[in-house]
């Protein structure tokens, strides 16, 4: 069957300057999967019709998307929860339960996202366990790689990095998430790609290369510290969102989201990282979790490692829904 290529980003004619990340489906029709074990229902004990309320209440609205931004570009259609649960994506069960992270490389340095912090972030937004595996020399593999010709970088072509992940793919795994510092492109006519994540496959490939300000050559006056910071959190925005995908989720066009697609770093910065009530749904009918439990352990860990803005959102959401239950004793 022909692939299918859903372009997530930038516009064609922007693509070949600035790359984008996107998504390939092997076939249009959604996987046909028996029904999971451990996901959710929309509304149960975890999650209820009064705090999905309370959460829409404070839901940030879209602002008309202008020229250049991913939404004007792409006009992508969306897709609602019940389109979501309608597609029948593979959800975790309790055989194929874990998230795989694969560095391609060694991670060290202060341009690089802590992998550590990388894997604590992941089983924190997913509610799942998240297994680091041994870091692979990149040159060890059969991988096709090009110096870039306006940058003069190495990168690396990512369907190689699929199909490698193809074989690879863990007896338990749920998705299988190769991380490098590398910088890739999706095919000869692309000037670079963030990212490259198949829905069906339920593998991806994800760069950090360009989120140092230094791989462009632009200015700042972060110190060490606070650069860091700023390539984790970027790091863990794009984790988030391409797993994200591999779950089946397509863009967000309803509300300010971390599934909004981003046709370049800026929109990307601009975006928030928590999900919107209607992506929250989703993900929580994949995987089954307390709401609750899940915004404080994200709270724990955005906490440690100084994402002060994050808490600050966590428990904007965490106290509208525990307004929500105390409207619920008062209202018995
Ligand atoms: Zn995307
Ligand atoms: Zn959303």
């Amino acid at each position: 069957m022909a692939n299918k290529y859903f372009y997530i980003g930038y516009g064609m004619a922007t693509v070949l300057l600035m790359g984008a990340f996107y998504l390939y489906m092997q076939s249009t029709e959604p996987p046909d999967q028996p029904a999971m074990m451990n996901g959710g229902t929309h509304f149960d004990n975890g999650f209820n019709q009064r705090m999905y309320d309370a959460l829409i209440q404070i839901a940030d609205t879209m602002t008309e998307p202008k020229p250049g931004e991913w939404l004007y570009e792409m006009g992508e259609k969306g897709q609602t929860y019940e389109d979501f649960v309608k597609g029948r994506w593979e959800r975790p069960d309790s055989k194929y339960r874990i998230i795989y992270l694969q560095p391609l490389g060694n991670f060290s340095g202060n341009n690089c996202p802590d992998v550590k912090l990388l894997q604590q972030f992941a089983q924190s937004y997913f509610m799942m366990p998240v297994t680091v595996l041994p870091v692979i020399d990149v040159d060890t593999l059969n991988i096709t790689s090009r110096k870039n010709p306006s940058t003069f970088n190495k990168q690396l072509l990512t369907t190689d990095i699929l199909d490698y992940l193809g074989l690879q793919f863990p007896s338990d795994a749920y998705c299988l998430a190769a991380i490098t510092i590398q910088d890739l492109y999706p095919e000869p006519s692309w000037n670079f790609v963030f990212g490259q994540a198949s829905l069906i496959r339920h593998v991806g490939v994800f760069s950090f290369a360009r989120y140092d300000p230094a791989f462009l050559g632009q200015q700042h006056n972060l110190s060490p510290t606070e650069l860091n910071k700023l390539i984790l959190k970027r790091s863990c925005k794009v984790l988030s969102h391409e797993i994200g995908h591999m779950f089946g989720f397509y863009h967000c066009i309803y509300y300010r989201c971390g599934m909004n697609g981003s046709n370049h770093l800026q929109e990307s910065d601009s975006k928030p990282i928590y999900l919107c009530p209607v992506c929250l749904s989703k993900l929580r009918y994949s995987i089954g979790f307390d709401v609750k439990e899940r915004y404080e352990r994200l709270r724990k860990f955005y906490r440690s490692v100084g994402f002060e803005d994050y808490v600050e959102e966590i428990d904007k959401r965490l106290k509208a829904i525990g307004d929500s239950a105390s409207n619920d004793i008062s209202m018995k």
